[in-house]
């Protein structure tokens, strides 16, 4: 028996009315474990007619309702965040505790959203002229529309929608095609919430789904999340099409580790960060920058540890890494194994040896020293369990090394020099930086993006440049009637 995964429009399941659909797997065991459902033209309509058809009811509710309806969603996140994880693992394949792990962080955004009364205090100026007042107001935009990656099938969303919809806006998600299941559970939660119907809607599919969004006059706004070359053509075509647009983009990350650093603490984290999720994160790790002469004894200990690590199933407790998303992209990311050798890196822990039975999507952590800037394996993102290590002399070439690199995702330094790490902090060209921290994903009451091809547009996510992407301010000057004003006069408005 394999599941049916269908839309969710208008507070309900909605059966798709094309014939086109996308096969889901569970990466553990290579097998199909059901169908989704895939947009054409009706279903991106009926979509955004729902949404359209919520707005000016939701608009016009009260900030405190809808805090109170983001209160209850959180709490049924809270109750259900376990049965979340385990949806999320059975179709992207990470191991559960991960799972958790990320629908805790989108939960930091929806207690950020709670607070939205707070957020959406305009200003107020009393006589900017004699008897006359100024003040903002910070309004939603209509229909606005969330494109997000495999990789994050609850988390990434979250970093959208619960801001968008306390802002009074109603919200159109695509999530990825490969782990759909998760938005639909979403779905479910923000109904039992009290959500009115049409204010969250979830549209699966391909292509075709989001190009029908970016074309839609109905959409004012457009948050994407996913690789460089696609955010690049969501921010042109949205942005072709009159809407605001934000896409955040792929990553390679680069972990600075000086010679004072403490190696195990290093070693530790170029470990979690590298191959937590499979490498399957924008904020991974996955080239280590060593400055000498530090190099060999630092990959001596990743190697210990790297060799140490269980890849399983997603449900087996004793697994630390699950297996990779599809088998295409298993099979991409191994081509990068064998060109670095190619190229003349040598490879310390080869993960194609020692595979888990059967015919899921497998690949063992991989660590491969002596990389160049020149290497392929350098170059692309791999999206993969690699870690790639580059050696450096000195701070000043890793330094150069990290800001050529056309991506500025995140980045950290491994040092005991406060003077290093403030001048890395200081200088380097990345938007998220890490102090002995190697995954600097941002809280979230800050904002979240990268610098470079890692971000188009102006607005990071979430945190207060996601309550300005979603609204637009409109400022008031009032006078109220006063005898001893009025008269005729053409002259510009001047603050007499
Ligand atoms: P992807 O770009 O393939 O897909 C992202 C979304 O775009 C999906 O919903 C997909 O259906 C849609 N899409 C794919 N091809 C399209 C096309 N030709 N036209 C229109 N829409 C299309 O990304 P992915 O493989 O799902 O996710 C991994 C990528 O996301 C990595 O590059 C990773 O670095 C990036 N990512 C970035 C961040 C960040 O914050 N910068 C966070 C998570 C993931």
């Amino acid at each position: 028996m394999t599941k049916h995964i269908t839309h969710w429009i208008g507070g309900k399941p909605f059966t798709g009315t094309s014939d086109r659909v996308g096969d889901v797997y569970n990466p553990a065991t290579g097998k199909v474990s059901g169908t989704v459902d895939f947009a054409s033209r009706t279903e991106i309509d009926e979509a955004v007619a729902a949404a359209k058809a919520a707005f000016p009811a939701w608009r016009d509710a009260s900030l405190s309702k809808r805090a109170n309806v983001l209160f209850t969603f959180r709490e049924l996140l809270v109750r259900d965040s376990a049965e979340l994880a385990k949806i999320i693992s059975s179709e992207h394949g990470k191991v559960e505790s991960d799972a958790a792990g990320e629908v805790a962080r989108g939960l930091e955004v929806v207690e950020f959203a709670c607070g939205i009364p707070h957020l959406l205090k305009g200003g107020f100026s009393e006589n900017v002229s004699t008897r006359v007042d100024a003040y903002s107001i910070l309004q939603p935009l209509g229909v606005v529309a969330g494109i997000t990656p495999f990789n994050f099938p609850a988390m990434v969303p979250m970093w959208m929608f619960p801001v968008a919809i306390a802002c009074g806006n109603t919200f159109v998600l695509k999530p990825s095609e490969k782990d759909p299941s998760a938005a639909i559970k979403i779905a479910e939660l923000w109904a039992e919430a009290g959500l009115p119907e049409g204010v969250f809607n979830v549209l699966h599919g391909d292509k075709v789904a989001v190009d029908g969004l970016l074309e839609h006059r109905d959409v004012k706004a457009v948050s994407f999340v996913g690789s460089t070359p696609i955010a690049h053509y969501i921010y042109e075509t949205a942005a072709r099409n009159g809407k605001r647009v934000q896409a955040l983009g792929g990553a390679k990350n680069h972990m600075l580790v000086l010679p004072d650093a403490d190696l195990d603490l290093a070693a530790d984290a170029a470990v979690n960060a590298g191959f937590g999720s499979a490498g399957e994160r924008c904020m991974a790790i996955s080239a280590l920058v060593a400055v000498e002469p530090i190099a060999d004894e630092l990959v001596a200990k990743i190697k210990q540890r790297v060799e140490g690590l269980t890849t399983g199933p997603g449900d087996d407790p004793s697994s630390d890494m699950g297996p990779l998303v599809t088998g295409v992209h298993r099979d991409k990311v191994a081509t990068y194994l064998t060109s670095s050798v190619e190229q003349g890196a040598d490879l310390v822990v080869d993960g194609r040896e020692g595979l888990p039975q059967g015919d899921g999507f497998w690949l063992r952590p991989t660590l491969i020293d002596n990389v160049t800037a020149e290497m392929d394996c350098y170059k692309d993102e791999i999206f993969g369990p690699v870690l790639s290590v580059l050696r450096v002399s000195t701070f000043d070439e890793g330094m150069a090394l990290i800001d050529a690199n056309p991506y500025g995702n995140g980045t950290a330094i491994f040092t005991n020099d406060g003077g290093a790490a403030r001048r890395f902090q200081n200088e380097v060209e990345v938007g998220m930086v890490g102090i002995n921290v190697p995954i600097p994903v941002p809280m979230a009451y800050y904002s979240f993006g990268g610098w470079k091809a890692s971000l188009f547009g102006d607005s990071h996510a979430h945190g207060t440049e996601g309550v300005h992407f979603y609204t637009r301010t409109k400022a008031v000057t009032a006078r109220w009637l006063d005898p001893s004003h009025g008269g005729v006069n053409l002259g510009f408005p001047t603050n007499g």
